[in-house]
Formats: C-alpha cells, sequence, structure tokens
C-alpha cells in the first residue's frame, strides 16, 4: 500500500514584537525555544509546574511571566503562537487540541505530528537568516545540512545583510530599475566587500559598496589571502581558510599543501601550483610568485596563496605580504596549524612539560644559503625542546654540534615523516643514533625532527598511526651504531 506524502509546509518568518507567545514547560527544552522568542522580541508567558533556573531568573526580571502551573485552554486568549515544550505526551496533546480549537498556530517539540508548526534548524548571521526544515521527515537531516551551512558563512555575510539594509534606501533611489539593481548586487557580491568586512574594515567596506553603487562600471580590485593549510590533514584547516578558499578566483599553493586540503576549495578556482623544485633558483621563483600574485590581484581576482602550515612560519609569508604592500594590494593573512604543532600533537609529544621541557625553539636547519650557523651553546642547554624544520639533511653535523656543545649524547629525538597524514611515521631515539636510524628508515621529506627531553615520551603517549620506530626495530636492531653511547 503506497501512502500519498503529505504536501509541502509553507515557510514563513514571523514578527514577533510585542506578540503574546505561551510557552508550556519549563525545562531545558522551552529554555531555548524562550531564549529565541526573547530575541524575536516576543512577549513570553509560560505555564509550567517549575521553572529551570535560567527561566526562573527571567521570570524574577520580568523579561517572562510564569502565568500558572498547570495548563488550561483559556491561557491560549490572545497568545499568536503556543509552544508546548514538555516531557508529558497527554499535556502536549491537550494544548495541541486547544490551539487548533482557537486557531492559534502550535509547535509541540519532538512532536511534528501534533504540531501546525514547525521551527526549523537555522542559521543566523546579524540580520540574515537561513532556515531549513525536513517537514518532519527527518529532522537529523536537517540539522545535518544547518551545520554545513554553518561553516560556510562566516560573519561577514551578516555584516554585509546589515551594510545592505543600511543603504537600501539610496540603492532604490540610485537603480530604480531591477535589472539594473540585480548586475548591482551581482557586483557587490563577487567584490572586495566581503573580504573587507572579514579583515574587520566595515567602513572601507561601505566606500566600496558606494563606490560601486554611483560609479557604475569601472575597475574591480583583487585582493590576496594568505593562507595556512596545515600539515595535511584536511581536519586540520580553520573554518576561516575554508570560508576564503569557497571564496578564491585562484589559488597559488605550495607542492607541500594536500591534494585533500586543495580538493576543499572553491571547484571552478583555478589552482597553480608555484611550489619551489629542489635545486631550484629560490630567488627567481620567489620573484616570480611576487609578479604572479600582483598581476592577479591587478586584473580583479581574489588570489588565495595557500601554503603549508602557518605562512608565517619558514613560509616566506612575511616576503610576499611586503611585495603586496609596495603594489598597494589589499590582503589578509589566516593563520594554520604550523609542523612543529601538528607533528608534536600527532606524535604524542608535548612540545613544552613541566618536568620536562621550560621552552621551545623553533629553528631550521637550513638557511638562506645552505647550512645554518646557529648559538649551539645555547641549543645545548638541558630542559629545552628543538623543533628543525627541513631537517632530513645535515643530521650528523647537527648531531656533532650540539654534543660538542654539551648536549647529552642520551638526549631523546623523533624525526616525523609526513606528520598528520596517513602514512605519517615517527622515529625516535637518542641524539647520538640520529643520523644512523634516519638513514636506516630511511627519512624522506617532509619531516621534522624534535630533539629534547619530551620527545622520549612519544613511545609512551603515540595515538595516531603506527608506534615510533626505534633502534630496537627487527629491521635494524643487527646493524652497528657508530655513536652509540
Ligand atoms: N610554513 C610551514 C613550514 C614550511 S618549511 C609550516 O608552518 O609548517 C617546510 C618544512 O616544514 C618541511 O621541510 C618539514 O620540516 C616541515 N613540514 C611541513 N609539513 C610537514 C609534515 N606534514 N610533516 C612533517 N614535517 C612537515
Amino acid at each position: 500500500m503506497q501512502t500519498t506524502p503529505p504536501p509541502p509546509l509553507f515557510p514563513l518568518f514571523l514578527d514577533l514584537r510585542g506578540r503574546r507567545v505561551l510557552v508550556v514547560g519549563g525545562g531545558a527544552v522551552a529554555a531555548r525555544k524562550i531564549g529565541a522568542l526573547l530575541e524575536a522580541g516576543a512577549t513570553v508567558q509560560v505555564v509550567a509546574s517549575a521553572l529551570e533556573p535560567g527561566l526562573a531568573a527571567l521570570a524574577s526580571h520580568r523579561h517572562i511571566t510564569h502565568l500558572a502551573a498547570t495548563f488550561a485552554p483559556t491561557q491560549l486568549e490572545g497568545a499568536w503562537l503556543v509552544i508546548a515544550a514538555t516531557d508529558d505526551a497527554g499535556v502536549n496533546h491537550a494544548v495541541a487540541d486547544a490551539a487548533q480549537a482557537r486557531q492559534v498556530w502550535a509547535n509541540v517539540v519532538d512532536d511534528a505530528a501534533l504540531a501546525s508548526a514547525q521551527l526549523p534548524a537555522r542559521v543566523q548571521r546579524g540580520p540574515l537568516q537561513i532556515a531549513i526544515s525536513s517537514g518532519g521527515a527527518s529532522p537529523m537531516l536537517a540539522r545535518h545540512l544547518r551545520e554545513q551551512l554553518e561553516l560556510q558563512f562566516d560573519d561577514a555575510a551578516g555584516a554585509l545583510a546589515q551594510l545592505l539594509s543600511q543603504l537600501r534606501g539610496r540603492i532604490r533611489n540610485r537603480l530604480p530599475d531591477l535589472s539594473a539593481r540585480r548586475t548591482f548586487f551581482r557586483r557587490v557580491l563577487t567584490g572586495p566587500a566581503q573580504a573587507l568586512l572579514r579583515r574587520g574594515q566595515a567602513v572601507a567596506a561601505q566606500h566600496a559598496i558606494e563606490a560601486e553603487l554611483y560609479a557604475g562600471a569601472r575597475h574591480v580590485q583583487g585582493s590576496v589571502a594568505l593562507v595556512g593549510a596545515g600539515p595535511g590533514d584536511p581536519g586540520l584547516l580553520t573554518l576561516r581558510a575554508l570560508r576564503v578558499l569557497n571564496d578564491a578566483d585562484v589559488i597559488l599553493h605550495d607542492r607541500l599543501v594536500s591534494t585533500e586540503v586543495l580538493a576543499l576549495a572553491r571547484r571552478d578556482a583555478e589552482r597553480i601550483e608555484v611550489g619551489k623544485h629542489i635545486g631550484g633558483d629560490h630567488h627567481a621563483t620567489q620573484a616570480r610568485i611576487h609578479a604572479l600574485m600582483i598581476e592577479l590581484a591587478n586584473a580583479g581576482k581574489r588570489v588565495v596563496r595557500l601554503k603549508g602550515g602557518d605562512p608565517f612560519v619558514f613560509g616566506r609569508g612575511g616576503e610576499e605580504l611586503q611585495a603586496l604592500r609596495a603594489a598597494g594590494i589589499g590582503y589578509e593573512v589566516v593563520p594554520g596549524i604550523t609542523a612543529a604543532v601538528a607533528c608534536a600533537a600527532y606524535a604524542g609529544i608535548p612540545l613544552t612539560h613541566r618536568e620536562h621541557a621550560q621552552s621551545l625553539r623553533i629553528l631550521t636547519a637550513q638557511g638562506k644559503s645552505g647550512a645554518t650557523e646557529h648559538d649551539w651553546a645555547a641549543l645545548a642547554k638541558p630542559q629545552q625542546t628543538l623543533a628543525f624544520y627541513m631537517g632530513v639533511t645535515g643530521l650528523s653535523a647537527l648531531r656533532d654540534q650540539l654534543i660538542a656543545h654539551g648536549r647529552a649524547a642520551s638526549t631523546p629525538f623523533a624525526l616525523i615523516e609526513h606528520g598528520s597524514r596517513p602514512q605519517q611515521r615517527v622515529v625516535a631515539g637518542t641524539l647520538a643514533e640520529l643520523p644512523e636510524l634516519a638513514r636506516l628508515h630511511a627519512v624522506r621529506a617532509p619531516a621534522l625532527l624534535i630533539i629534547g627531553e619530551v620527545a622520549a615520551l612519544a613511545t609512551q603517549l603515540h595515538w595516531f598511526g603506527t608506534p615510533p620506530l626505534t633502534a630496537h626495530d627487527a629491521r635494524c636492531s643487527a646493524l652497528p651504531l657508530a655513536h652509540a653511547a
């Protein structure tokens, strides 16, 4: 037997300012609904044998009225809407029946069949609201969609709605013709206003909209977002990074950025790999990247410059911003989870620990012109954590310098290859055996090296992927270790 599905519900947004709404129930669910009703300006009356503390406080401050302990149909007199939010099915039924008889819209929490009005799941950004309903078919699905939308829209959407509402009269005066108004809105939506609002520059955003309104067609200025993509696991991208990627016309990304992260960007955005290849001329590559960013932004594009980890940690983000500033191009920076932080977390290594390390140093094994000169005596001090980026080559020299300057040969290290990615490997041991172990396990870039007392905790606290590989691993236990203490 096939039943015909019910017709769709009719969506409606209610102006509840100063209008009476009755809520039956005084628990946590009622409290949530009452919060939303008060926000909408409704005059709320509650019927409940007891009020939860938040509601009791609202009643004592006269923000709501505690009308009675038990429900009676006459309480619906003069109400525009009633919400039954009790856990007593009999009461909920009585409320729904009485509302039906008096032609008052009734919402019954968790009982779509009884209700004449359903409350949608919603996403709210200032005056902008997105309401979602599954018509009672699957509230879980509606909730899931709501979560997706929550991720997609940031506060800039609400701020834009607010700005447009302020300018509404002027927009109508200037562009009485509907199709001209449509073209204008399309320009505003694809223009710089939202990016400016995200940067917290409301005045500049308003100017951009006004310029669009009064100047008509004219050159649109693009901008650049310098975005950190994190270490590879797309779950470690920030919400803001995701939103900016959703908004991009062009993405200039490093080789280090994972394909999983790139897959999250707007589908029709152009993707250009600008990674530096080993042995290539870094200076020329960097100059080309600067020129490309400036050219694209000048052509009106919203450019995302996407880098592995954080753009300001060994990412040349500073140089790129200086080039943009010199060219007068607007920019924003979205931080990312840097490799040291991500690799430590995914290897179970606390970077500081009350007993083992009071400070953290972020270093690179390679400097501007190759080998780096460090203050070795300072690095050799105990009770500190050293995080070396680009730490696959020159490990013998590194070990020798640290030991020569007094760091114990028994200091633990952990080398994390492809941190946070499915193929992550961690090699752990003592400083003395570092280069040999790295060679034995054929560690390749990208890998991060952590040296310090805390590195020993990887064997105890690991949780992601396979446990750390050590000298005791079957594969290498037979091999001699030159510097083993
Ligand atoms: N801006 C980046 C660093 C760029 S330098 C950041 O903040 O993380 C590149 C170096 O970062 C690599 O040589 C490696 O040492 C480290 N690195 C980046 N991603 C990594 C990962 N997923 N696993 C291990 N090391 C990583």
